[in-house]
């Protein structure tokens, strides 16, 4: 409705308060009276108060008087002008979470055979309509309104299947919208669907317990990237399914799909988002590519990942059989979540349930945008952390997520990001909670879930941006880092290995180099070492991968890291397509041997425990990580481990990115396990070629 076209409107400022806008083009804006009618009980009442200020060209006037949210009132001015009391601007008031907040665990449709049951958090609708859809058939049942603004209705048949949407009346408008607590939907969320969750069970493959986090090997991955890639052999491409199959083979023979992620050792893949988001349409899902940081609806998975987008049960079933699948193989499961934005703030279940409360406000009602993206949750609020965690809870209990990676947490609120963590330990001991701790938002820094304020969220862990940067160079792709040859960066490279100051705890660090923001680090050295020709660019992708994996903290590794993965020089490359994106098993198979680097560098970490230590005295105690004394350039890594650990006591781990060929003694006992060129022990003594490496053991 366009305000300028019309003469009156009045909205519920806070539960005892109104505010009545007159259009100063109708009587100049002035009337000597206003009444308030309950439209039900036809009880009407003289309004007493003030005039405001002139806003807009209305003429303002702040009432207080008694009124009962979701009921239907007019207000009318002396000259019979009538206009609906609207209370959509409630949520904007403080003390609407004593009124509505709700804690119950029912929201949503709960389904049986002979009945199904629907409520609905609508607190400040005036009324709510079910509209259930089979066919061609609609049917449509009231809701009755209950207690903390919750909508009931319960249906009396089997509705197994049938396509659902909530009618929310604001008096004479009424909007449509999906149930935010639906565990289906039908493609490019048209209307949620009835299903019965006894057919979405799933198998619980036994996993060893995850004693400490850094003990996990975190690899990254798109769904639809993984399969695309006709070179894979992958059956299902782009889709959920694809992780499902087992046994395919390269034409050169090598494995392909979880085949090959088991084969790597890691121990955690890391979806990038599953959740439905809203630039890939399902129904034509190879016409756009999107990486997933648009969010559509929270409740139900990926439609353009599923065989079928319209059907309920494959858009749970598939997702299901996915990580059971990842499980089977061994590894766990990390849902990439993002609890920060949505692509559309007005056309999603949130806002169109309750508007104005999802999504942060400044004091003049206006959408904060902290993220870049248009609008920020606003986690603070009880039904939207009530929200979230639900959200959390459902992917951790029916899909088997093991742990979340929080995209943007730094919007979010720390009370509520421990919450997360409490509430996914709780469910599994082994749930694992990290994120993107950047500072952002307009939260007080005391509260934001930002990496500087780790020590009041010990149990979560952060994408460690020094210890990227320190080991590649800035996201400009010309500055380099470590790897790539400024060796003046060598202490930041220690203090990156073997933290002491950054986080409460050794567990917060997630290490890498590459994720799938910005340039892949081969594109990225093809830039800042171009004159040094291909051969010496894989090398220094190498040498950041040691550190990666070998470092003190959580190691993650971005999809096709380990073969010197290309986006063709394509720094942000969110909907750029398969060709950019895609998982390259040609190319993996070109670079076998920087895949079986990997390879022995996870089962070396895995081994040795010393790699994996959680604990700060542990690690003054047994590793020494210091310049070479010889030549500056090059870093000295030294592990210990007690008797009857691991396979070797002495570890000594030589990095080179320097070009000057660098003598070191070491004593003749020292095999040397991996290295880069021609390394080798002689008489006490090893040169270490330039942008080298060797990593020794005793
Ligand atoms: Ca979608």
């Amino acid at each position: 409705m366009q305000r300028e076209s019309i003469r009156m409107f009045a909205y519920a400022i806070s539960f005892d308060e109104i505010k009545v806008y007159l259009s100063k083009g109708y009587y100049n804006g002035i009337s000597s009276k206003f009444y308030l009618k309950n439209v039900e009980t036809n009880e009407n009442i003289l309004l007493h108060g003030d005039a405001g200020g002139e806003e807009n060209g209305f003429n303002t006037y702040y009432f207080h008087v008694s009124f009962e949210v979701g009921k239907s009132y007019r207000i009318s001015d002396a000259y019979g002008l009538t206009c609906f009391l609207s209370f959509e601007k409630l949520p904007l008031c403080k003390e609407f979470d004593e009124h509505f907040s709700y804690d119950g665990n029912d929201l949503g449709s709960q389904y049986t055979k002979s009945y199904t049951t629907f409520k609905v958090w609508a607190p400040v609708a005036t009324s709510v309509t079910l509209k259930l859809k089979k066919e061609d058939n609609i049917l449509l049942f009231p809701m009755q309104r209950r207690k903390r603004g919750v909508f009931f209705t319960r249906v009396y048949r089997d509705l197994e299947l049938y396509e659902y949407t909530y009618l929310i009346g604001n008096n004479d408008v009424t909007i449509e919208t999906c149930d935010p607590y639906a565990y289906a939907s039908t493609s490019n969320q048209r209307s949620s669907i009835i299903v019965d969750l006894s057919r979405c069970r799933r198998i619980r493959y036994p996993l060893k317990p995850l004693e400490k986090k850094t003990d996990a090997i975190i690899y990254e991955v798109h769904v639809r990237d993984f399969s695309v890639d006709p070179y894979g052999e992958l059956r299902h491409k782009g889709k959920f399914l694809a992780f499902s199959e087992e046994g395919n083979e390269t034409m050169l023979g090598y494995s392909t799909g979880v085949d090959y992620l088991k084969e790597l050792g890691i121990t955690h893949v890391q979806l990038m988002p599953i959740n439905d988001y809203a630039t890939v349409d399902e129904d034509h899902p190879y016409e756009l590519y999107n990486w997933g940081y648009d969010p559509a609806q929270y409740n139900v998975t990926e439609g353009s990942y599923v065989s079928d987008p319209n059907d309920g049960y494959r858009r749970i079933n598939e997702c299901i059989r996915m990580i059971e699948s990842i499980h089977k193989h061994g590894m766990r499961v990390i849902l990439d979540v993002v609890y920060n934005h949505m692509h559309d703030v007005n056309d999603n279940a949130m806002e169109r349930t309750c508007p104005n409360y999802y999504f942060r406000r400044d004091e003049n009602g206006n959408l904060t945008n902290g993220t870049w993206c248009g609008n920020d949750f606003n986690s603070t609020a009880y039904m939207c952390r009530k929200y979230i965690l639900d959200m959390c809870s459902r992917w951790q209990s029916l899909y088997g997520a093991d742990g979340f990676r929080m995209d943007l947490m730094g919007i979010l609120d720390i009370d509520t990001v421990n919450a997360i963590e409490a509430q996914g330990t709780e469910y599994d001991p082994s749930f694992m909670l990290y994120g993107e701790g950047w500072n952002m938002g307009t939260l007080p820094m005391e509260k934001k879930a930002c990496m500087d304020n780790n020590r009041n969220m010990p149990r979560v862990g952060f994408f460690n941006d020094f210890f990227r940067d320190s080991l590649r160079g800035s996201n400009q792709l010309e500055v380099k880092g470590y790897t790539s040859g400024d060796t003046y960066k060598t202490n930041d490279v220690i203090a990156a290995i073997c933290d002491y100051n950054k986080f409460a705890t050794v567990e917060q660090s997630i290490n890498y180099t590459e994720c799938h923001d910005n340039a892949t680090t081969f594109d990225k050295y093809s830039v800042s070492n171009q004159d040094e020709g291909e051969a010496a660019i894989k090398r220094r992708c190498e040498l950041a991968n040691i550190f990666v994996i070998l470092g003190i903290g959580v190691p993650f590794l971005h999809a096709g890291q380990e073969f010197f993965d290309t986006k063709h020089g394509n720094v942000n490359s969110y909907n750029a397509g398969d060709s950019v994106n895609m998982f390259d098993w040609g190319r993996r198979d070109q670079n076998l041997e920087g895949v079986t680097l990997v390879k022995n560098l996870i089962a070396l970490r895995k081994a040795n425990p010393c790699f994996r230590t959680n604990n700060f005295d542990e690690m003054h105690e047994h590793i020494h990580i210091h310049i070479n004394n010889i030549n500056h350039r090059m870093v000295e890594y030294i592990l210990t481990q007690k008797e009857g650990e691991g396979d070797y006591r002495e570890f000594r781990i030589y990095v080179n990115p320097s070009y000057d060929v660098i003598g070191i003694d070491i004593d003749d006992d020292f095999k040397i396990l991996y290295k880069g060129e021609d390394e080798h022990i002689e008489n006490h003594h090893m040169d270490v070629q330039g942008i080298s490496f060797a990593i020794c053991a005793r």
